[in-house]
Order: C-alpha cells, then structure tokens, then sequence
C-alpha cells in the first residue's frame, strides 16, 4: 500500500526526485563525478550561507554528528539540550569518550542564550553541540542570539545541527559564526535518507587537525583533502546524490526566498488549523518550528487510533508524538515540497479523521 508521509522525516519524495535517483552508476573516482560532485557546491554553499565547502557524507545525520564530536572535542563539550535528539547528543559525546557537560531545559523551551554564557563563561569547554530546530518537540532556538553569545569565547568550537532546518529558511553560517553545520537529507530537502551533509570552518579543521583519535570514515581531514579532488573519502551514496542535484535544480528554480517563505506560510496555515480546532502548541511560544507543528494532544484524542484512520482511509500519516511525547503530542510536517494544496488536502483528511477518532477517558 501506498500512503504519503507528513512525519516529520523521512518526508514524501517527489517522483521527479526519485526518477533521478533511478541512473547509471558511475564511478567514484571517474572525471563524470567529479563535475557532478563540483556542480552541487554553489547551491549547497547558498543554502548554508557558507564560503566553506559543503561535504557530502554517506550516513544518516547522527553519523557527522558523532564524528563532529570526535573531530572537535579536546577539554569538554557543552550539550545544550531540549530535546530528544539534543539529550541523545550527550550521550553520544559521552560514548566517544569525551568529557561533556548538560546544559538542560524542558522539552519544548528554548535553549537559552544566557545560561550558555553563564556556563561557557567557566572556560572548562573547547566545544559546544546545539540543535537548531528540535524536531522530537517541535521547538526551534534563536541561533542568532546564540551564536553571538558563543562567539564571544573564540575557543568553542560551535557544532549547530541544522537536519530539520537547512534549506526551510535562512541559515547563515559564515556571518553567524558556526564553525561545524551538520544536516541530513530526508527532512527539509525532501531526499531519500541516507546522505548527510557537512560544512567546516577553517577554524574547525584547525582543531581537528590536532586531535588525535578522530577515526577515518568522519575525518574533517579527510573530507576536505578528497573535497579539493572533487571527491568523497569513500564511495559515496550515488543515486542520492543525483537526487540531490535534481533537488538542487528545482531550489534554484523556486528561489530560496520564495521556498523560505512557502514554508513558513503553510506552517502557519497547519498551527492555525490546530489551535482553531483547541489543541494547543507544545513548544513555548514564539519558539515553534516552521517545518513542523508539534501540539499538545489537549482534546484527548486517541493518536493511534487517528492514525490508523489516516492511514487506511485517507492514505497518509503524521506522527504521534517522539520518546516520552507519544500520546501526548502530534506532529505534523510542513517541510520540502509541501504545497498550500497538499497541506489544505492534509487538514482536510484530519478533519474528516478527528470527527471519527475516539477521544482517551479522562
Ligand atoms: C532526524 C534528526 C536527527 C537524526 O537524523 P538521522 O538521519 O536519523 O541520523 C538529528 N537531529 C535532528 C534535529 C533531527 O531532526
């Protein structure tokens, strides 16, 4: 069976994507990929607002962020967490062997640029790992005000994951002052899973040239040798980067202004539709995501059995909420090639749902 996905990654895939895909396989080292490989970086550099090259890593996400972790970290990583993924990140740091310290708030708060000064300030750290855009809760931190607070100690290296962000709205690298963006393909760019993408200062690749145990497949070193060849440091994940280029191809034709807008024009028209029905939003507010809306199941509705309507009935899915959320909350993606007639089709099978959905005893 078929049904469209609105979880908030692995999102739908256009067919145009995944004919791209669909390609006579070339080798890794020939002349044909490397013109591929170079043709990708002037659209992935706009996007991430970076002079720095953007490396294309064969992983999910969480492989470039452990490797980041591994490449950075010499004293101590800060983990600002608030999330799921920001939480699972100090542990990560931990497994790799490194010194980390927690920096907590509730699921769905804003990490809070004074409590990072207040511990950054303490000089126990040399690095800081952030989540730009919680997708487990929905809640998006203001970078800019982080950032400028981290740029205040210049020996933190700054690692900002930006897997459910990068490409829904601006985020400029350079002039923020990130030294390591992390991003994955299967959220905003609407690409198969299995690439992640990597940009490094030359601040950072300073540092991670005097690391010693950083590893081989995620070695800042290694990427940007291979970078200057036109190459990856291993086989790369081919038909994903021709999906890529072909994703590419139609950014450039949207215009980022105008995708930046689309996406946040229809993550308002999903939040208006939720709290007109009286669910509320469960990050704080003016910290919601704009490629996904995450509410607080105040009516009580059975999420399972909605889903199970959705899926059979009106063939799509969204989530019922992440970790300890299930139940308690839904989200619903806005991100990739959303348009305001697949969103408006979307609120219209959850109305139709929500009207036959059993509602939870109190
Ligand atoms: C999905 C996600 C990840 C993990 O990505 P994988 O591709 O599963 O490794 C990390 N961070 C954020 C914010 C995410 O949304």
């Amino acid at each position: 069976m078929s049904y469209k996905l609105f979880i908030p990654g692995p999102v739908a895939v256009s067919e145009k994507t995944l004919r791209a895909m669909a390609q006579p396989m070339i080798g890794h080292r020939s002349t044909d990929f490397v013109a591929l490989y170079n043709s990708l970086q002037p659209g992935l550099q706009a996007i991430a607002g970076t002079a720095d090259p953007v490396y294309l890593s064969t992983s999910s996400a969480w492989g470039v962020m452990e490797g980041s972790i591994r490449n950075v970290v010499k004293k101590k990583v800060l983990a600002c967490m608030n999330g799921a993924f920001s939480d699972k990140w100090l542990d990560v740091a931990q497994r790799c062997g490194k010194p980390a310290g927690a920096l907590k708030f509730e699921w769905g708060q804003p990490v809070d640029p004074a409590a990072v000064r207040r511990e950054l300030a303490t000089g126990a750290y040399d690095a800081l790992t952030l989540i730009h855009n919680e997708t487990s809760c929905g809640c998006m931190s203001d970078l800019a005000a982080i950032m400028a607070v981290v740029r205040e100690f210049p020996d933190v290296i700054a690692i900002v994951d930006t897997v459910s962000s990068l490409s829904a709205l601006p985020i400029p690298k350079d002039e923020l002052g990130i030294d390591v963006l992390v991003s994955g393909s299967q959220k905003a760019f609407a690409l198969p899973p299995g690439m992640s993408f990597l940009s490094v200062s030359k601040r950072a690749l300073a540092r991670a040239a005097t690391v010693a145990d950083r590893g081989y497949y995620f070695d800042f070193l290694e990427f940007q040798k291979n970078h200057e060849l036109g190459m990856t440091p291993s086989t790369p994940i081919i038909p994903l980067i021709y999906a890529l280029k072909s994703k590419l191809e139609d950014i450039a034709a949207e215009g980022l202004p105008a995708r930046f807008a689309r996406h946040a024009r229809l993550n308002q028209t999903v939040r208006h539709w939720g709290t007109a029905k009286g669910f509320k939003l469960f990050p704080k507010e003016g910290y919601g995501s704009v490629t996904l809306n995450c509410f607080a199941n105040t009516l009580g509705y059975d999420l399972p059995a909605l889903n199970k309507i959705l899926k059979t009935k009106h063939s799509l899915v969204i989530d019922g909420g992440y970790g300890k959320l299930k139940g308690k909350t839904f989200r619903i993606s806005n991100m990739g090639d959303e348009t305001a007639a697949s969103i408006a089709s979307l609120l219209q099978s959850l109305d139709a749902a929500l009207a036959e959905t059993p509602k939870l005893p109190a």
